[in-house]
């Protein structure tokens, strides 16, 4: 029997069971629970962040951080057109406009070259999104951002503990999003964090976070804004705080995971991955190749089913956010080009990628990928 590897799965050998049996015998599994500062102070201090408001999933995360910063109707906020569609939802949920920019093809980002042109007297944000765990150049974001007087709100969901300038993502914005989803780097299973050091911002997500209670009275039913419950439960801060404590070896795992594939599929013709962020560390959530059908001699396609055959899992790239049916009837301009993120959308795909992926294991895939290759006669 050929080995299944499946695209990821969690890694739960921390201390992961011993709080969630404590946080269960303590009869404190609502939000309500100790576990959940806990996560907040260890998960913020983790990305040099001084606050850490935890949520119930990444998406919520990302709409939680606009709405603290009083995004709405009428306003722009600035996407990669290369992304999950959750960077856009969050935004419609707002009332405001995604507008979209296409990826740069060497690190598969947002391309910072052509977000100017899209800044409009309505922007009041941008999102870069650390893709696949490579980090913007947050430098020239940066000076985008205060050149214009607009936000940065990172979606960091794929990128825990990524540096870019030696400093972690998520402390270059006002305010970022994390995702704690089953396959990312730090997981809850299902969760997600909203970092900011700016106080005004932590008490405002504090505020949205749990149906605008009254933060001093939070006990009174007394409700002066339209407010969310976005709370995350004790028994997954729990999974949370036990992550956090090993988030560094899950790092080093993903980035030797990385290195590898990287070494073991140079000079395969055809075969290309993603070029790191030159000025920053790569954390490789996931190892995404592209298959250049003319010099591979195969199509992506095919070499997915190959795979499959193998018992290897691997998932398709994300579509363009320019080529959403939902995005476009809620009102965005899907009409310019976007020349990279139809690339990688057309040609790319993820290999596995879990933190308790072998050597072994990474070593027999690319085998596989080298051997199905057809050889120019
Ligand atoms: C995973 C992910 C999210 C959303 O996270 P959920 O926890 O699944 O809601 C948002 N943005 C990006 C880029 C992601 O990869």
């Amino acid at each position: 029997m050929k080995k299944a590897i499946p695209v990821c799965e969690p890694l739960l050998e921390g201390r992961e069971l011993e709080y969630v049996t404590d946080a269960v015998k303590s009869g404190w599994i609502s939000s309500a629970g100790s576990y959940v500062p806990a996560f907040e102070k260890k998960f913020a201090e983790y990305c040099d962040a001084k606050y850490g408001v935890a949520v119930c999933n990444g998406t919520v995360a990302l709409h939680l951080a606009l709405a603290a910063l009083g995004i709405g109707k009428g306003d722009e906020v600035i996407i990669p057109s290369f992304t999950m569609i959750a960077t856009a939802f969050a935004i419609c949920y707002t009332g405001a406009l995604p507008v979209f920019v296409d990826a740069e093809a060497r690190t598969w980002n947002i391309d910072v070259r052509r977000i100017e042109a899209k800044i409009t007297k309505r922007t009041k944000a941008i999102i870069p999104v650390h893709i696949f765990g490579n980090p913007c150049d947050m430098g020239a974001l940066r000076d985008i951002a205060q050149k214009n007087d607009i936000h940065i709100v990172e979606d960091a969901a794929e990128a825990h503990g990524a540096l870019f300038d030696g400093s972690k993502v998520g402390s270059f914005s006002s305010i970022a999003a994390f995702s704690f989803f089953a396959n990312k780097n730090v997981t809850t299973g299902e969760g997600g964090m909203v970092v900011t050091s700016s106080e005004a911002l932590y008490e405002k997500c504090r505020y949205f976070k749990n149906l605008c209670f009254p933060l001093d009275k939070p006990r009174v039913y007394d409700h002066a804004d339209i407010g969310f419950n976005y709370r995350m439960s004790n028994l997954h801060a729990a999974i949370g705080l036990a992550q956090t404590e090993r988030a560094d070896y899950y790092k080093a795992k993903r980035i030797k995971n990385g290195e590898l594939y990287k070494k073991l599929l140079s000079g395969i013709d055809g075969i290309s991955v993603q070029k790191d962020q030159e000025r920053g560390s790569n954390v490789h959530w996931m190892n995404g190749i592209l298959v250049s059908r003319e010099a591979y001699g195969r199509s992506r396609e095919e070499l997915v089913a190959f795979l499959k055959e193998e018992g290897i899992d691997t998932r398709l790239f994300f579509i363009g956010m320019h080529a959403q049916v939902s995005l476009k009837r809620y009102g965005c301009d899907c009409d310019g080009d976007y020349p990279v993120t139809e690339e990688l959308s057309k040609k790319g795909f993820y290999l596995p990628s879990g933190s308790g992926l072998e050597e072994d294991d990474i070593g027999r895939i690319c085998d596989l990928i080298r051997s199905f290759a057809v050889r120019a006669a």
